[in-house]
């Protein structure tokens, strides 16, 4: 078995819909960037690649291709399923953590897991997420910003 990492940040801005874990959490802000800035899916995605050594997420899909402009990144997370797959790998669990100041998270993690365990094939009990804040200090707690830390095992198919 092998195991791999992911971390990730997007910062918030007004304008734009606040996309975790593959599902629309209501807010006033919502996370920038070239997809639609899953900063869950994108740490899982990196923990993901890591876990079989095959790059990063900016390897496989680089923010300069407009291919990826807006992209819903439950389909990048589907792609990597793949090619994880291809390497000769399945996931076996996914472990998450997302730094959010605000809004309380804790509704909407069953969603988010159910999403995520359906885009991969897997079992709801093979994904966990979880949400903290960071007690208002730095870029998470003054709101500029979300991060997002994932670990994945994978085992031969
Ligand atoms: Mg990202």
């Amino acid at each position: 078995m092998r195991i791999g990492f992911g971390y990730d940040v997007h910062r918030l801005v007004e304008g734009r819909p606040l996309i975790l874990g593959g599902i629309e959490v209501p807010h006033d802000t919502g996370l920038d960037g070239h997809s639609d800035a899953d900063v869950l899916l994108h740490a899982i995605i990196d923990a993901m690649l890591g876990a079989a050594a095959l790059g990063d997420i900016g390897s496989h899909f680089p923010d300069t291709d407009p291919q990826w402009l807006d992209a819903d990144s439950s389909l990048l997370l589907a792609e990597v399923a793949q090619r994880v797959e291809k390497a000769g790998y399945r996931v076996a669990n996914i472990d998450a953590t997302v730094a959010l100041q605000r809004p309380k998270l804790r509704p909407f993690i069953d969603p988010m897991r159910r999403s995520i365990a359906q885009t991969l094939g897997v079992e709801l009990g093979q994904v966990s997420v979880k949400a903290t804040t960071t007690e208002r200090l730095g870029f998470v707690g003054q709101e500029a910003g979300a991060a997002a830390s994932a670990v994945c095992l994978i085992v031969p198919l």
